[in-house]
């Protein structure tokens, strides 16, 4: 039998209500499986940031909830979620515990209140293992810019997780865990699940609450499930989801009309990856696609290419504004130097990361009078002609189809020259451009210096499609 840590959330939610008393396990016996090997496991992987402990009274109330269902003659009422034990990245607050966005600047922080996905798994009975590492606020696509440390890949400790949710995607690899939530500005949700061989959601924009969630970029920014399998990312993403009066960007319920479409046909951009894909890497999205039973159709995006640009400069644009925030006077790091602007300059200085202080300078640069025609303007037209390509496409084919990441995870250290790293995010930033809901499966494993590193196959669907992407997954996943 598996390991309790192993399941996956429907098997978890099974084996807790199992009729025969051999069978069943117990939610003390789940959590304490799992916050088991999530400390003899952290000093290696340093995947969490904290490990909370264990909360006695959601616990308890928890088991009560699930044993009650059993008498109970109407039948099943505790969710699916309930006591099972999830990993939570640390940009998401958590009501009374630190959030730090894995930065110096808010390395002692202690949320005030919960982030609505926070409270929505709260009330279906989920309970949180810990907080994961991640780079800092968001930024990067290794966690490598964490000022806490890299977290190490579960496949090979010298290589990264990939980011910037990378603890949270390790924390699923390595069972540490039964699932996690992540967020994904840019990729950062696909990124860590391609190179940790795990599921990895961004949904469409506006359907996830991002009240409590510290921002990074807030056009492009959701929360998402990282998870085992196809099904239990539905199973977090229905839980997590839904209209909020603390977020005005969300989609009011009655608007979001599920696209059940039938999958046909996916397109394929080919000439996007074209000569920078190695071809242990095209064969298994071939094969992956082959996997699917659909159509295979060549397609062309042209404004996909110079997406790349036009997201890193929306990016640095918003990072900019929304890290002004941190200025030393009302959160988080302070410094006192002789005059005030000597404060912020100190605060922000020693608060923020390399990586933080390049984007913010940068940000202010292209928002900056003389430059926000030629850059911010440009890149904002860019996005919408992308968004008018992708629809086009969504005429002639059911769903679009790329690897997750060109390369599977790359040493720590490696990419230490900020573009080679931007480069990486070529197919994931499309969604947030057009704010697409995508998906990351695991495709299988290529091998890298005698190791076998998994990677992922990437599906994007039209908005709210998000149906669409659990149905073309299991199907991909079956034939794993
Ligand atoms: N790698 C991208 C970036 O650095 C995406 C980050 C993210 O999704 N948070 O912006």
């Amino acid at each position: 039998m598996k390991k309790l840590n192993e399941m996956t959330i429907t098997e978890a939610a099974r084996a807790l209500r199992a009729e025969s008393a051999s069978r069943r396990i117990s939610v003390r016996e789940l959590w304490d499986a799992c916050s088991e090997i999530a400390k003899a496991k952290n000093p290696e992987l340093n995947v969490f940031l904290e490990i909370f402990d264990a909360d006695e009274a959601a616990i308890e109330n928890a088991q009560k909830r699930i044993d009650e269902d059993a008498t109970s003659a109407s039948g099943r009422s505790a969710p699916m979620l309930c006591g099972i034990p999830l990993a939570i990245k640390d940009n998401i607050l958590i009501e009374g515990k630190i959030v730090s966005a894995a930065s110096k600047m808010l390395a002692n922080y202690h949320a005030t209140y919960d982030a609505t996905v926070i409270k929505k798994l709260k009330d279906a009975g989920a309970l949180f293992i810990g907080r994961t590492n991640m780079d800092e606020f968001a930024l990067g696509s290794s966690t490598e810019n964490s000022a806490f440390g890299v977290t190490k890949n579960p496949y090979d400790i010298t290589r990264v997780p990939g980011g910037t949710s990378g603890g949270s995607a390790a924390a699923v690899a390595a069972h540490m865990a039964i699932a996690a939530l992540g967020t994904d500005t840019g990729g950062s949700i696909r990124c860590p699940a391609s190179y940790c061989g795990v599921v990895g959601l961004k949904p469409t924009y506006g359907v996830v609450s991002r009240s409590g969630v510290i921002a990074a970029v807030s056009s492009f920014d959701q929360v998402g499930p990282i998870t085992k399998t196809v099904e239990d990312a539905r199973i977090l993403f229905d839980t997590i989801r839904g209209q909020d009066t603390l977020d005005s960007t969300t989609i009011p319920d009655g608007l979001y009309s599920e696209n059940k479409k039938e999958i046909k046909t996916v397109g394929v951009p080919r000439n996007l990856f074209a000569g920078i894909l190695g071809e242990d890497m095209l064969e298994r999205f071939t094969s992956a696609l082959e996997k699917t039973g659909c159509n295979v159709v060549d397609i062309e995006i042209p404004s996909a290419k110079p997406a790349l640009a036009a997201y890193y400069i929306i990016n640095f644009a918003e990072v900019s504004t929304n890290l002004a925030r941190f200025d030393g006077m009302r959160y988080g790091h302070a410094s006192r130097g002789e005059t005030l602007l000597d404060d912020y300059l100190l605060s922000r200085t020693e608060g923020f990361g390399e990586e933080t202080r390049r984007r913010v300078l940068l940000g202010t640069f292209v928002l900056s009078s003389g430059y926000i025609d030629a850059y911010y303007r440009k890149a904002v037209a860019a996005r919408v002609q992308l968004t008018r390509e992708f629809n086009d496409a969504f005429k002639k084919v059911d769903i679009i189809a790329t690897p997750t990441m060109p390369t599977p995870a790359f040493k720590i250290g490696e990419k230490s020259d900020p573009l080679s790293l931007y480069l990486e995010d070529a197919f994931t930033i499309l969604a947030n451009l057009t704010g697409m809901p995508a998906i990351s499966i695991p495709m299988g494993f290529v091998e890298r210096e005698g190791k076998q590193l998994p990677v992922g196959i990437h599906f994007t669907a039209p908005h709210q499609a998000e149906k669409m992407l659990f149905t073309i997954g299991n199907t991909v996943e079956k034939t794993l």
